[in-house]
């Protein structure tokens, strides 16, 4: 499908065909362009030169080891207090077991964060990844937000750089890129006071980076921020990726608006969650993945998403509960059939990722639809 590119855009539609790079004021007219077709064939366009016409998912499975959370995040209605009688601890042996369980249905990643929780001793954590990673060491294990990295730091009583060496060495694949939220200061302290600071977030992803790893980077929007400061919080993400070009992907994450404080009275739309993943196809030029986040935006709009610059649909994830409890009404997990199903209904050849969003099967569309 082709749409009429309006005059404003035709300059970043040369820029982007060029290869050349756009600036925050560019960043923030693509947010302000009421066009969200012609803004759609723009980032469609941008994808295509990067990833042709792939479309990826991973098989995978969360974990949630724990919500206890020594903060209390605003937007966060997944924590809990010691006192509150739904708050719960994973054992690492059953953690061990559903592991085994994903690996025979054909799981390849581990998707691991928890609360900042108040008393778990460092040794729970090194004996999670070790005993994980020896379910099957083909098992990818994608673990930790950088506020748990620092926490654990603080636990272990040790520097950052030491604490993701030791956890490396265990068999750490991947951070998460969650707890990123929004940068700007006063805006972060509003929705999530006592978290780290844009400055060490970027820091525990540079220092993983440096160690030769490899993370994914998100955004939390539509909630008291402006169109000004999601670009400047996209544009301390490409800086950081010009510097160490350790990010993998980029995942966009809509706010959800239940069961917490946060005065918010237009949680974001469809118009919204398209715009922005199109505006992060073309100002993140370094990325080569953006993920449109089936958890957040409910697949049918993922899917159309792949069209207006995402890449990706995420993954099959089994038990989701952080988004579920602040109100997503997706379904707690796809199977492979449905995201192959997604992707081919899209246009789009459906490929199966590892957690570094390197293809693991190309013709993985057809061999699953023959066999459902
Ligand atoms: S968002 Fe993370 S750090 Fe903040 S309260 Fe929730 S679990 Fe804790």
């Amino acid at each position: 499908m082709s749409f009429l590119i309006p005059d404003e855009l035709q300059d970043i539609r040369e820029k982007t065909a060029l290869g050349q790079r756009l600036d925050s004021a560019e960043a923030l007219q693509l947010f302000e362009c009421r066009d969200l077709n012609a803004l759609g064939q723009l980032a469609n366009e941008a994808n295509h030169r990067k990833n042709g016409d792939r479309a990826s998912y991973i098989l995978n499975r969360y974990f949630n080891y724990s919500n206890y959370c020594i903060l209390s995040c605003k937007f966060c209605a997944f924590s809990r207090k010691k006192r509150d009688a739904d708050g719960f601890e994973l054992a690492v042996a059953g953690m061990a077991q559903k592991a085994r369980e994903a690996l025979s249905i054909g799981i390849t990643e581990l998707h691991i964060v928890g609360g900042l929780h108040p008393s778990l001793p460092f040794s729970y954590y090194t004996e999670m990844i070790r005993e994980l990673k020896a379910v099957d060491e083909r098992l990818q294990l994608k673990c930790f937000t950088s506020i748990e990295i620092l926490h654990l730091a603080w636990l272990a009583k040790k520097p950052v750089q030491e604490v993701l060496g030791e956890f490396k060495s265990l068999g750490l694949d991947s951070l998460t890129g969650g707890g990123a939220e929004i940068f700007r200061k006063d805006i972060r302290d509003r929705i999530a006071l006592g978290k780290e600071t844009a400055e060490e977030y970027l820091d525990v992803h540079r220092t993983w980076h440096t160690l030769g790893g490899k993370s994914t980077c998100t955004m939390l929007f539509g909630h008291l921020e402006t169109p000004e400061d999601r670009v400047d919080h996209m544009r301390q993400l490409r800086e950081l990726q010009d510097e160490t070009g350790g990010f993998t992907g980029f995942i966009p994450l809509p706010y959800q608006p239940d069961n917490n404080e946060i005065p918010v009275e237009h949680p974001p739309d469809g118009f919204d969650m398209l715009r922005t993943l199109a505006v992060a196809r073309l100002y993140l030029d370094n990325f080569d993945h953006i993920t449109a986040y089936w958890v957040g935006m409910g697949i049918k709009l993922a899917q159309v998403a792949l069209n207006y610059g995402a890449d990706d649909l995420h993954g099959t994830i089994l038990e989701e509960k952080i988004f579920h409890m602040a109100g997503a009404d997706a379904p707690q997990l796809q199977t492979e059939t449905d995201m192959i199903q997604a992707i081919r209904e899209a246009g789009r050849v459906p490929v199966q990722r590892d957690t570094f969003y390197e293809p693991i099967r190309q013709r993985a569309g057809e061999e699953a639809l023959a066999k459902a």
